[in-house]
């Protein structure tokens, strides 16, 4: 069958051909109709040789961790699923039997790192591929009559930002303020979980005009350019209060030094962006009572919620597809920041 790879670092992604797996017991076999394009891949790709090996990244590795599918095969003692059934793959994939893992949050496992637990398509083989092998039933939530192409992204750039903004729920109230930096394929899904769950005003940030145009689409009410002049722009429409609660989908020194300028008093700021920066904290240089976060992916039953949303007709990925074959050209759109919502490769 064939796969996007990435095979030795520093290189680019390429398709290859590789045997197609069979599910030992528990696992299941999916043929994939659908793999998500993350700038996290981007980020992964971008480490040094020994950055790479130091996080236990394998190589050669078959990126995709949006996966969606139709079960093929299902290994020895796999109940409750039929070949056939469209699924949709639950990406962070932990032990099933810590304490969080119980409550659904596999993506806080405590086994995960000792056991050797790996998500798909960050070091388990991923969705880029005409088959890929779930390590467990428990990771594959029915899809149902959602279209799988239009709907893969939901189980990372859905499900994260779902995360997060869950958690600050509570803040974002009738005449609150919340930020969205950086509109891409997290952000333009973060302003519609926003303004189905929250009564806040949602101010979007990029550096691209055309980002903040589709943001605009999805529901911001404001967009800003975003610069140094960006934080003067977002007090200015806050009232001089700040936002109740900052969305950072880049994570780079400039923008979390924007998050942190920007928040109000008991306000959120949530990095979710992978860009390297860091926060500068203490009494004086953060508003009093501000909490910083630092969340990862998001819960099983959050996964369940977000296609719940979608399926109310509140959420949608703006999408670009993209072949197999042409897998390589997603990847350097991204990379050249032309990618419009998030692209999915389709088998
Ligand atoms: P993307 O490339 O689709 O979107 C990034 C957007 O940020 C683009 O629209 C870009 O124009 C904009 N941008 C770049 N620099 C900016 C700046 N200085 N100010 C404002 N906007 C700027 O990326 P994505 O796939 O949406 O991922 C976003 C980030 O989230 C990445 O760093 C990714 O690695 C990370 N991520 C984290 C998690 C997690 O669990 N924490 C999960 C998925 C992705
Ligand atoms: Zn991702
Ligand atoms: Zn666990």
């Amino acid at each position: 069958m064939k796969a996007l790879q990435y095979t030795r670092v520093g290189s680019h992604p390429e398709v290859v051909e590789i045997e197609k797996p069979s599910p030992g017991p528990g696992q299941v076999l999916l043929k994939v109709t659908a793999a998500g394009v993350c700038h996290s891949d981007e980020y992964v790709m971008s480490l040094s040789e020994e950055e790479y090996t130091a996080a236990g990244y394998p190589l050669p590795l078959t990126l995709g961790h949006e996966g969606a599918g139709i079960v093929d095969e299902l290994g020895e003692g796999v109940e409750h699923l039929a070949v056939g059934d469209a699924v949709a793959v639950y990406g962070p994939w932990g032990c099933g039997r810590c304490h969080n893992c119980s409550q659904g949050k596999e993506n806080y496992c405590t086994n995960a790192q000792a056991e050797g637990i790996k998500p798909p398509g960050l070091g388990a083989p991923g969705s880029m591929a005409e088959y890929m092998i779930v390590d467990d039933a428990r990771h594959l939530v029915p899809l149902g009559d959602l279209d799988p192409v239009e709907n893969v992204s939901l189980t990372d750039a859905g499900l994260t930002p779902y995360h997060a903004i869950k958690n600050s729920l509570p803040k974002l109230g009738a005449g609150t303020y919340a930020v969205v930096i950086g509109t891409g394929g997290l952000g333009h899904v973060a302003i519609q979980i926003l303004r189905a769950l929250s009564g806040a005003q949602v101010i979007a940030l990029d550096i691209n005009d055309e980002k903040l145009e589709l943001a605009r689409e999805v529901g911001a009410h404001h967009t800003v350019i975003s610069d140094e002049s960006a934080a003067d722009a977002i007090r200015e429409i806050t009232g001089g209060l700040g936002a109740n609660a900052v969305f950072d989908f880049v994570g780079a020194n400039p923008t979390i030094a924007t998050a942190v300028a920007v928040a109000a008093a008991e306000a959120d700021v949530t990095i979710v962006g992978i860009g390297g920066g860091t926060a500068h904290v203490g009494f004086g240089s953060v508003a009093f009572d501000a909490a910083i976060r630092v969340p990862y992916w998001g819960t099983r039953g959050e996964l369940i919620e977000v296609l719940d949303l979608a399926r109310a007709g509140q959420v949608g990925v703006e999408i670009q597809t993209y072949s197999l074959d042409d897998g390589p050209k997603a990847y350097e759109a991204l990379a050249a920041g032309t990618i419009r919502g998030r692209a999915v490769i389709v088998p």
